[in-house]
């Protein structure tokens, strides 16, 4: 695929990076994202993936725009209140970069439409903030062979890692923490508090890693854990291990389908 006089223009600082080039950039515009949530993790996902010139952005959603998310959730402005999240993300990207096509997925995520979604892309990012969800996409991106660019995020504190489980290499959600908490024990945004510029860290590392995986470059955030802490301004990687008991992607997996999640 060659660049357009335009393309040439508007991606001049990737075209100049060895590491990208000319065919780096075609290898973005041809690249399928799914980002699931276009809220406090989503909207810097979106940005940054359209600016870079990702080729097709699909963005699942159920939820309208309320006026306090407005403090993390960039994407969306005061305008928007009240509307569809994944309208609202359109629009916005639409400003940020014509060439990306984004498909609004306006539903929620569930066993029954997961794998369908996730089949028309090449590469999953969660940015969603529960962890029914969390567990869904860890499984259904294992069946689907499909690399999984996870965050989450409490209070002052970001944690990341890239799940490629299926590939033999690293370990899958599961592998950390095998079973979903108990809902009442789980502090979510509205109870627990997010500082907003901290989801914009964590969304900026993903769409920075999505952006590696799609590229092939450096070091995939496969198999180690990154922690953000931004009281202690500090960012440190931990080792995951593979649970070879693992009930997914272990030696004798139970779980063989979605048909657990509801
Ligand atoms: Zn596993």
């Amino acid at each position: 695929m060659d660049l357009t006089d335009r393309q040439f223009e508007r991606y001049a600082r990737h075209l100049i990076l060895d590491e990208i080039g000319e065919g780096g950039q075609a290898k973005l515009l041809a690249a399928r994202v799914l980002v699931i949530g276009a809220g406090g993790l989503g909207s810097p996902v979106l940005l940054y993936l359209a600016a870079a010139g990702v080729g097709t952005l699909g963005i699942v959603d159920d939820d309208t725009v309320d006026r306090s998310n407005l403090q993390r959730q960039i994407v969306h402005g005061e305008d928007r209140i009240g509307d569809s999240k994944v309208e609202s993300a359109v629009d916005a990207l639409a400003g940020v970069n014509a060439e990306t096509r984004v498909v609004p997925h306006h539903m929620r995520l569930v066993a029954a439409n997961a794998l369908g979604l996730i089949d028309g892309y090449d590469l999953v990012v969660d940015g969603s903030d529960n962890f029914a969800t969390r567990y869904l996409l860890n499984d259904a991106c294992y069946f689907a062979h499909k690399p999984l660019v996870a965050a989450s995020l409490l209070r002052f504190e970001g944690q990341m890692s890239t799940f490629k489980a299926y590939g033999g290499a690293g370990p899958c959600y599961r592998c950390l923490f095998r079973d979903p908490p108990p809902p009442d024990l789980v502090p979510r945004c509205e109870q627990a508090g997010i500082l907003g510029s901290v989801a914009g860290v964590m969304g900026t590392l993903q769409a920075t890693e999505t952006i590696k995986e799609i590229l092939g470059l450096g070091d995939s955030l496969s198999g180690r854990l990154l922690i953000y802490d931004a009281l202690a301004a500090s960012m440190r990687a931990i080792k995951l291990k593979r649970d070879p008991d693992c009930p997914l992607c272990g030696a004798h997996p139970s779980i063989r389908d979605l048909s657990s999640h509801k």
